[in-house]
This record gives C-alpha cells, sequence and structure tokens, in this order.
C-alpha cells in the first residue's frame, strides 16, 4: 500500500463507475473504493422503468460485465452512505460512524427527484418518484394492486414510467402544466409524432393543470385534486418533476457549490484532490458559455471518464455538456434534442423538415455560420455527426447543405 494512491468515489453509477475504470485503465494497483448509499449492485439506471413493464429483471440492467464495465480491482462498497467530507483532512465520513482516507477524491452523487412542496400529500402511500431499483421494485408492486395510475409532469422520466404502466394494462392520465410534454426539449409545433404516438398508445394528457392535492383512504393514494377542482380517482401517483444535485452533504470553503458542484474543465473542484463528475457537476454548456447542470447518461460517463484520468494522473478536458439525449424512444418515437431548440419569436436561421415518420429541426446562429442546436424524431441518424459540428463550433459554411439535407458523413469532415 505504501507510495499507492488511495482513490474513493462517492457514487457507484455513471459516472462513478466510469471514473473508477479509467482509474483503473491507468493506475493498475492504487486501491480504488466506490460507495454508495443504495443495496443494489451498479446498474444501468435508464433501465429501471422496464422493471415496471416486467421487460427486464434487476439482473439484465447490472453494469458490472457489461461494455467497458469490468469491475476488476474496484472495491464497490452498498449501503454506504457518505457523511460528510473533510477536504483539509482528505478523509470522508460514513454515516456508520466509519472514517476513510483519500488522496483522490471523486463526487459523483448524482442528482434526487424534486418534488414539489406546494402539492399536498406527496408523503402517502402509493406515491412514487422514480430514480433507484429500489423506487422501480416499490411502483411495480404498486403497480399490482391499482387499475389507474396518475403522473404529475411531462418530461422524459415520466413519459417512460407511463408507457411501463400502461404496458402492465393500468389506465394511465399525465397531468402536465406546460402546454405540452417534453416541452424542455422541444416546442408545440416541434412535437406532433410524439403527441399522436402517446395518442395511440392510450395515455391520456391533461395540459396546463396541475395537482393541488393527493387525495388518500387506508389504502393510501385514490385520488388527485387538481387546480382546476376536478378530482380524478387513482390508485397510485407518480411525481416526475425534475431532479436536483445530491450537493447538500458538501460543506467545504474550498468547494463552490451552486445548485451543484462547480468544476473546472478538468472536471477538478476548488479543493485540492477532490473532483465532480455527472449530474451532481456544474459544467460549461460550450454552445452558450453558461453553466449548466444537465442529468444525462451520457454526459455522466463522458465527464465521469475524464474525472478518472485526471485523478489518475493523465490531465483530460471535458468538452461540456449540452442537453443530449440519446437513442431515447417514447412511444417508439425514437428522438434527440441537443443544444438551442427553442426559437420562437428569436432571430435564429432555422430548417424544418418533416416527412412520413420524421421530423427534423435544424437550428443554426442568426448569421447561419454555426449550427446551434438539432432536434431529430423519429429518424436519428447521423445524431452524433451533428453533435460534433455543435461542440467543436466548427464553421459550417462547406457543409451547410449537406447539414441541411441530412446528408453529412465522416467524408465532409475529413474534406474541411
Ligand atoms: C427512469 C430514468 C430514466 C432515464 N433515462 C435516461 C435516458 O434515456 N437517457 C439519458 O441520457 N439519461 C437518462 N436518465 C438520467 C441518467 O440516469 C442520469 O443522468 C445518470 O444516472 C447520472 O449518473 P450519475 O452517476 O451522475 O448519478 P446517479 O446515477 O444519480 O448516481 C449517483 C449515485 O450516488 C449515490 N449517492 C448519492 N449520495 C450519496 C452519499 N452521500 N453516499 C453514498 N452514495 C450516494 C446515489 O444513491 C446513486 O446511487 C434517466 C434517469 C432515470 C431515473
Amino acid at each position: 500500500m505504501a507510495g499507492q494512491t488511495r482513490y474513493v468515489i462517492i457514487g457507484a453509477s455513471a459516472a462513478g463507475m466510469a471514473a473508477a475504470e479509467a482509474i483503473r485503465a491507468i493506475d493498475k494497483s492504487g486501491p480504488v473504493t466506490v460507495y454508495s448509499d443504495e443495496s443494489d449492485p451498479p446498474y444501468f439506471r435508464p433501465l429501471i422503468p422496464f422493471l415496471i413493464s416486467g421487460k427486464k429483471s434487476a439482473a439484465d440492467m447490472a453494469m458490472v460485465g457489461h461494455g467497458p464495465y469490468r469491475g476488476t480491482g474496484i472495491d464497490v462498497r452498498l449501503k454506504s452512505k457518505v457523511a460528510g467530507i473533510d477536504a483539509r483532512m482528505r478523509t470522508v465520513s460514513l454515516k456508520s460512524g466509519e472514517e476513510v482516507a483519500f488522496d483522490r477524491l471523486l463526487l459523483a452523487t448524482g442528482s434526487s427527484p424534486y418534488v414539489p412542496p406546494e402539492i399536498d400529500g406527496t408523503g402517502q402511500e402509493g406515491v412514487f418518484t422514480l430514480r433507484t431499483l429500489s423506487d422501480a421494485r416499490s411502483a411495480a408492486g404498486r403497480a399490482e394492486k391499482s387499475r389507474r395510475a396518475i403522473m404529475l409532469g411531462g418530461g422524459i422520466l415520466n413519459l417512460k414510467a407511463s408507457f411501463a404502466l400502461l404496458e402492465r394494462g393500468l389506465k394511465v392520465t399525465l397531468i402536465v402544466q406546460s402546454p405540452q410534454v417534453l416541452s424542455q426539449l422541444m416546442e408545440p409545433d416541434d412535437a406532433s409524432l410524439i403527441r399522436d404516438a402517446l395518442n395511440k398508445a392510450g395515455l391520456e394528457i391533461e395540459t396546463g393543470v396541475s395537482a393541488r392535492r393527493i387525495l388518500s383512504g387506508s389504502n393510501g393514494v385514490n385520488g388527485v385534486l387538481l387546480d382546476d377542482g376536478r378530482e380524478i380517482a387513482c390508485e397510485m401517483v407518480c411525481i416526475g418533476k425534475g431532479v436536483r444535485p445530491n450537493a447538500a452533504f458538501v460543506d467545504s470553503e474550498n468547494i463552490r457549490v451552486d445548485r451543484g458542484i462547480v468544476v473546472d474543465q478538468f472536471t477538478a473542484s476548488g479543493a485540492e484532490s477532490i473532483y465532480a463528475a455527472g449530474d451532481v457537476a456544474v459544467t460549461v454548456d460550450p454552445v452558450t458559455g453558461g453553466r449548466i447542470v444537465t442529468a444525462l447518461w451520457t454526459n455522466a460517463v463522458e465527464m465521469g471518464r475524464c474525472a478518472g484520468f485526471n485523478m489518475a494522473g493523465k490531465p483530460t478536458a471535458y468538452g461540456g455538456t449540452f442537453g443530449i439525449l440519446n437513442a431515447t424512444q417514447v412511444a417508439g418515437v425514437s428522438f434527440v434534442s441537443m443544444g438551442i431548440v427553442h426559437t420562437s419569436g428569436l432571430d435564429y436561421e432555422t430548417h424544418v423538415h418533416e416527412s412520413r415518420g420524421a421530423y427534423r429541426k435544424l437550428v443554426f446562429s442568426p448569421d447561419g455560420e454555426r449550427l446551434l442546436g438539432v432536434l431529430l424524431l423519429g429518424d436519428i441518424s447521423r445524431a452524433g455527426l451533428y453533435r460534433f459540428v455543435i461542440r467543436e463550433k466548427m464553421p459550417v459554411a462547406k457543409i451547410k447543405s449537406q447539414i441541411i439535407n441530412h446528408a453529412l458523413h465522416y467524408g465532409h469532415f475529413i474534406r474541411t
């Protein structure tokens, strides 16, 4: 052990496990210990709705042994919540009372569902948020005894959960405060493909209303009172109102917390030898230059890998984050939304192409010289190429017609 670097990672998910593997790729012997407050071994979190639909088991979602996750020489400690860190003494304290020393520390604690305090009754039996495998098991158990579910929030997680419940045969009603579903990822005119698919799948959608109170009886939830005065009966409620970074346990004058943990381009927090990655980290949006917290698996993996390399002594800059949803499907419609896609009333150069089963929106800067955002529905081919053009801030003059005609390929990059 003498002379070896001790690596400690808090959080055994996308960012934490990618970092652990990256460290191991460089440092073959320094002990890598990953603490998780969950009781399940690391798993692919985006798959948990399939546990509700019954399409996958927990074992099907395991990370270790799949893709790049070998787990060799990585010590994952489950049911081990970290209660605090001492940046000066370089120790973390576990809830159990144990103190652990580190030479390099990664904060990869992710995010937690936001439960709006203005909705009464969210603590009732039968009310769920969907974040962990354990949440999915509880929701699946309740679904067995339920005929109708009400979903509060029209974001991607609730849509995935809605479909899982529809597939189990429940009647499902989505309550959305904004005028459409997925409002953070697309504008109303862009959403018709998704809207049609949702309707066809039998999902009931109520827009422009919100829940005031969750009603309950002796068996837990039995309905929801809306702010327009209507009551809808149901046996279970899922709240999908976004997430917040798990940064509250960080109490150090050298670590800047502003929503999440603010890091530099090398994923370093202000405190020496302490890094952050994934949903908990605040990074830079390469399109706007502003600070951003994204809640996406692919970004967490990429950032975690950079953090791991940096921790093991190989300086690796992280290119920044903008919202990209990789190959996500809603009601059988694949879509990708990245960069700036909300353009109504703004001065961007926008190109929309609609065909049977596919929709494409390309957003260029007002002078037309840069690609700033892309929305692809139905046909998500070339998403990676668009991502590259946006992220590298490439001048597009020589490839613009190929972008507009969806004919871009790798050869164009070699030529330009
Ligand atoms: C249902 C669902 C579907 C999703 N679908 C998609 C999708 O299609 N595409 C996509 O890109 N993203 C999707 N996401 C988002 C994606 O899962 C997250 O962005 C990703 O998991 C973030 O990874 P992370 O490692 O930063 O944090 P997390 O995955 O949140 O993991 C953090 C871990 O740290 C643990 N932890 C927190 N605090 C402590 C502590 N003090 N001590 C010990 N352990 C702690 C947490 O319990 C958790 O296990 C989905 C998420 C959900 C819930």
